[in-house]
């Protein structure tokens, strides 16, 4: 009776925005204790609109960053640079050509743009370069800030805003329920993971996180007795979705990543977990 049961639940789940991998993960769901979630994308809307473009050294003008800007974000699949895109469009802005086009894992692009190297990164980059944060950079502690560099100096910076999903808050009410702690894990900086972190009532959250320190974020968790659930897109968090004990790819994730993954979170939507794990207790409550 059991594979039967698995096989309606794994069904029943695809119409509700997931795609169940590895069918453990289905019965795994129940013993969730921790579930670690990304930010951008999933426990918010991921849709980044820009709020503000402040120029810095003032040989710079801001139309100028943005342009500079645009030719990196064109090469580039981030939210940030779909945000930065739209609002290149908005103002009939003519993208350069570049050249060597590269990631800074975990904290931003850099490219060669008419003979200059042009850098976009995060704020955790110029604090280890020991380049001055501006102070009025985080004015507003909901914005995600992004800085660019001309030549190693700081030109100036694009500050965007993203939204958080209304279905978040719901979503963390029915793990809470469940005793189920949830803490998020991101790239972007402090201000904005504690905004987020305290909107929402989370348990707690990592900042300025690089990639591979998913992987132990995760395996201190676990070595605390925490059967941990975590959500990831990008070839980046592949290692830490195999580490975790359920993988949660979430839906724009590349292939690596879901491949990885034992779940895929089609619509990139936290409520659909929860939905997962009262039906993984619900079927569990029946087989026994
Ligand atoms: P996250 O998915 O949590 O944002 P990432 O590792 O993808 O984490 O990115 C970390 C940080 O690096 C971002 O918050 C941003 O500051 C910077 N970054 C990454 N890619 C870009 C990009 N294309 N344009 C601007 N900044 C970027
Ligand atoms: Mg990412």
């Amino acid at each position: 009776a059991i594979p039967l049961v698995v096989a309606i639940s794994t069904a029943v789940s695809a119409q509700n925005g997931l795609l169940i991998r590895n069918r453990t993960a289905f019965e795994e769901s129940r013993k969730i204790s921790v579930l670690l979630f990304d930010k951008t994308g999933t426990l918010t809307k991921g849709d980044f609109g820009v709020t503000r473009i402040e120029s810095v050294d003032k040989s710079f003008s801001t139309e100028e960053i943005l342009r500079l800007s645009s030719a990196l974000e064109q090469s580039s699949e981030h939210p940030i640079a779909i945000g930065i895109l739209k609002k290149v469009k908005e103002d009939n802005i003519t993208i350069p050509t570049l050249q060597n086009f590269k990631a800074i894992t975990g904290k931003g692009v850099e490219a060669n743009v008419e003979g200059k190297d042009i850098k976009i990164v995060s704020p955790g980059f110029l604090k280890d370069e020991k380049i001055n944060i501006p102070e009025d950079a985080f004015s507003d502690a909901a914005e995600t800030v992004v800085f660019v560099l001309v030549d190693g100096k700081l030109a100036g910076y694009i500050a965007l805003a993203d939204e958080i999903r209304p279905e978040s808050a719901d979503a963390i009410k029915i793990f809470k329920k469940n005793n189920i702690k949830v803490l998020m894990a991101t790239g972007d900086n402090e201000q904005t993971a504690k905004a987020v972190s305290e909107k929402l009532g989370l348990d707690g959250y990592f900042a300025e996180v690089l990639p591979e320190e998913k992987v132990k974020i995760v395996k201190d968790l676990q070595a605390k007795g925490e059967f941990v659930a975590m959500t990831g897109d990008g070839v980046n968090d592949a290692p830490a979705l195999a580490q975790a004990n359920v993988g949660i790819a979430v839906g724009s994730g590349t292939d690596v990543a879901a491949e990885t993954a034992d779940i895929i979170l089609v619509n990139s939507n936290p409520q659909d977990i929860a939905n997962l794990i009262l039906f993984g207790k619900a079927t569990y409550n029946k087989m026994i």
